[in-house]
């Protein structure tokens, strides 16, 4: 089997981390650490435990966290993350089967590879039938949640949505269905709801108005971004906000206020992944983001809203050949394998480089499995729903 499609050398690495200690959760214990400290790490730990308590913190702590070495108090960060999500949650994975509906879009975001302006991209829409053969796949290999993802395209009006929705709803009642399609009215979002929609993802991109606009084109708003989260959570979804690590524009500072809306706002979910550079964007020519940052941030969101269901997202796996691995070693406790037809991944091109383009659900499945074994983590065959 065929975990890295012709990388022989990723697969290996892949292999030896089922059985090595350090990749393991046989990694120290947040009490051995703590124990084990020198005098130079103490006083971190010891503000690790305060941010775990507090559920707050600084923007000088979080500048401390973001800039400090990869040493023992990085691992103790980590460590304590995952005692936190096992607290709640237990060895558990949930799984979510993503289904990229559509890569029409009409929005313009500088950093997104299906942006409007991309005219080499070949534009694809999926029929009902492609969209519940996939759920039917996804069932099939375990998936109690099916993401509905897509650009912004208004062919999917409410009324195609919702019938969708309904099918869904009515061939699964044993399953949550999660739509991410993007900036809708009010009366949309209730809609889906009522038709039997249970969560939504829509990222926030960053809790910083200035920010927002460097990433954006003017004619879009931070205030509706916001505004639809509000309605979201009025309604009843259960909710995914979240940003991008290592966006073009983003500072300690804009992560801050990101944090800080995450402990304001209390999402059931959070999405974060790192920033990949994609061509034809105004943004391809900038560095990546970084995993190191990313895992960090993971664990710190752990911390500050321990609750909350943390993908280790794909984007994290693109940029690193265990990234996924490592993202649930730092807290996350949800994968996101693509259910959708593999002939239209490379279409669905949000970022470059993505990886498992040309796996099917039984190959990703396998994989999955393997990679969380090296974790110490059970995939388990739930909706995963928040407990809270
Ligand atoms: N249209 C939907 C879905 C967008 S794609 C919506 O607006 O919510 C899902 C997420 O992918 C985006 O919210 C964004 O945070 C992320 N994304 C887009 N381009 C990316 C890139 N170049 N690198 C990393 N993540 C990216």
């Amino acid at each position: 089997m065929k975990y890295f499609n012709e990388d022989k050398a990723a697969e290996q690495k892949l292999r030896q981390s089922a059985t090595q200690p350090e990749s393991s959760l046989l990694a120290p214990t947040a009490e051995h650490l703590k124990a084990e400290a020198t005098a130079d790490v103490l006083p971190i730990i010891q503000q690790i435990d305060a941010l775990a308590e507090t559920q707050d913190i600084s923007l000088p702590f979080l500048r401390r966290l973001l800039e400090m070495p990869k040493d023992n108090a990085v691992k103790y960060l980590h460590a304590k993350a995952r005692k936190a999500v096992e607290t709640v949650y237990g060895d558990k994975i949930f799984l979510r089967g993503l289904v990229e509906i559509t890569s029409f879009c009409r929005n313009n975001c500088n950093y997104c590879g299906i942006r409007r302006s991309n005219n080499t991209l070949p534009r694809y829409r999926m029929t009902f039938d492609e969209i519940m053969a996939c759920c039917q796949d996804g069932y099939k290999y375990g998936m109690r949640t099916f993401v509905l993802q897509g650009g912004e395209d208004m062919w999917w009006t409410d009324e195609r949505l919702g019938d969708l929705v309904s099918q869904i709803r009515a061939r699964y009642p044993d399953c949550a269905i999660t739509l991410s399609m993007g900036e809708r009215s009010r009366e949309s979002y209730q809609r889906l709801f009522d038709l039997g929609a249970n969560r939504y993802l829509l990222r926030h991109e960053t809790a910083d108005e200035d920010h927002y606009h460097y990433l954006h084109p003017a004619e879009m708003s931070f205030q509706n971004r916001m505004q639809c989260l509000q309605w979201l959570k009025e309604i009843g979804y259960q909710v995914g906000c979240g940003f991008m690590v290592g966006s073009p524009g983003q500072t300690p500072e804009t992560i801050f206020k990101d944090l800080q809306f995450i402990r304001s706002f209390r999402p059931q979910m959070v999405g974060i992944g790192p920033f990949v550079a994609t061509q034809h964007t105004p943004f391809a020519d900038q560095p990546n983001g970084s995993v190191e940052t990313t895992l960090r941030l993971l664990s710190t969101i752990r911390l500050l809203h321990p609750h909350v269901l943390l993908p280790s997202t794909t984007a994290l796996g693109s940029l690193h050949p265990l990234g996924r691995e490592l993202g649930v070693l730092a807290g996350a406790n949800v994968l996101m394998p693509n259910l959708s037809p593999v002939e239209n991944r490379e279409k669905y091109n949000i970022y470059d480089n993505k990886i498992c383009l040309g796996d099917g659900i039984e190959q990703c499945s396998d994989c999955l499995q393997l990679r969380m074994g090296s974790t110490g983590r059970r995939i388990v065959v739930e909706r995963g729903d928040f407990v809270g």
